[in-house]
């Protein structure tokens, strides 16, 4: 079988009505739900005419339909997002809507739907052998609860889509892998007890940053004891800290859970230029961790989903993207940035300052590394002596 790669676009995202409504709706615009962010992230790729390769198919959204819903969500949450689909005012905290961070308009329902059917076909298709791995770069809306909204996400396509692969393959040990700089709180919680999911989240932790959650000791209840992993790092961490993480945990891990199934949930949102995170990572980081999950993944049973996840700097998680695209497809990046990609990014408001794939090498303050790294080390330990036995791993 020869190697494809799907890639799921967001054409019918983009044609949406409302979509070009939230940033009047709101004093302040929406950093995830707006047009730049939609167009910027997808040109790239297309305007690098990286689409033509033959390792890459594209592929549409669809909806998903309300039984797929319903596999995490309640109805009655269903049912209040369509009515506010379609009547685009009535109210309700209840379910986390109509926030600052899930706002209400035209259409909501159809654009929480529209990634979720993607993620269940990215998933299905890659588990019937149609296709070696997809990605979709809307998806991974970690933070939605069954019956609640929240930060940028309406439904789980994440959680919808395990429980979607759960009911083919019952026995498969499935790897939730979440570099996003959120923790994975939505879901964490709905494969808490589970051990044949394991939630590995990285992701930065602070005071007061969202959503609070993701410390070590959240390592899951019953017959799911220790298969929640949470990484969580200080602000500031920068690509060596993180690495060392990775490599010191994630890797021995994976290698004792060999898992038959993977989602990985990228999140942009740790990179440096990211404005609602405070973590260091460069590109290279996510080039690593690209190809790395991919070795990874060959050394088992090559089955992998990649789930965009969060990134607010608009150019920056179209490189991001289209790195992890780029390593996953087998296909070169352009030697330099697209002009008329750069041009549509100014359109929207953007600079592209660096034309390249690189970012600028930037160490923190001399002072502050020796802290970071201290903080970073604990929490290595701290995951090691949680959760190492689990996998019958010595520290
Ligand atoms: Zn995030």
């Amino acid at each position: 079988m020869s190697r494809i790669t799907a890639l799921f676009e967001p054409e019918l995202l983009l044609a949406l009505e409302g979509v070009d409504e939230l940033d009047k709706m709101r004093a302040e615009p929406n950093p995830f739900w707006n047009r730049a962010r939609l167009d910027i992230t997808w040109q790239l790729p297309v305007m690098s005419g990286m689409l033509n390769e033959p390792t890459i198919s594209v592929q549409p959204m669809r909806y998903a339909t309300r039984e797929e819903l319903n596999l995490f969500h309640d109805y009655s949450y269903i049912e209040t997002l369509e009515l506010f689909g379609n009547m685009g005012s009535a109210f309700s905290a209840r379910f986390g809507l109509d926030t600052d961070e899930c706002p209400v308009f035209q259409d909501v329902d159809k654009y929480a739907s529209l990634p979720v059917g993607a993620t269940i076909d990215a998933t299905m298709r890659v588990a019937n052998g149609e296709f070696e791995d997809a990605m979709s770069f809307v998806g991974g809306f970690h933070h939605a609860m069954k019956t609640k909204a929240a930060g940028f996400c309406y439904y789980n396509d994440c959680v919808i889509g395990i429980k979607k692969l759960k009911e083919k393959r019952p026995n498969d040990r499935i790897l939730y892998l979440d570099t996003d700089v959120h923790h994975g709180d939505g879901t964490q919680g709905a494969f808490y007890d589970d051990p044949n999911v394991l939630t590995i989240s990285m992701h930065e932790y602070s005071m007061g940053f969202f959503p609070g959650t993701g410390r070590v000791e959240e390592n899951g209840v019953g017959d799911g004891k220790g298969y929640s992993v949470n990484v969580p790092l200080p602000p500031l961490t920068g690509d060596v800290e993180f690495w060392t993480a990775f490599e010191e945990l994630v890797v021995p891990i994976w290698l004792a859970y060999k898992p038959h199934f993977v989602f990985w949930n990228v999140g942009a949102d740790g990179h440096m230029n990211d404005p609602l995170a405070d973590l260091m990572l460069t590109l290279d980081t996510y080039h690593r961790l690209s190809m790395t999950v991919r070795q990874l993944v060959h050394l088992g049973t090559r089955k992998l989903v990649i789930l965009g996840g969060g990134g607010y700097n608009p150019v920056t998680a179209a490189k991001v993207w289209t790195i992890v695209l780029a390593d996953l497809a087998d296909v070169a990046l352009p030697p330099i940035l697209p002009a008329k990609w750069i041009e549509l990014c100014r359109k929207y408001g953007y600079d592209v300052i660096r034309g390249g794939w690189i970012d600028r090498p930037l160490r923190t303050d001399d002072d502050h590394y020796p802290k970071i790294r201290r903080a970073v080390d604990e929490t290595i330990e701290k995951v090691k002596e949680l959760i190492f036995p689990t996998f019958g791993l010595e520290k």
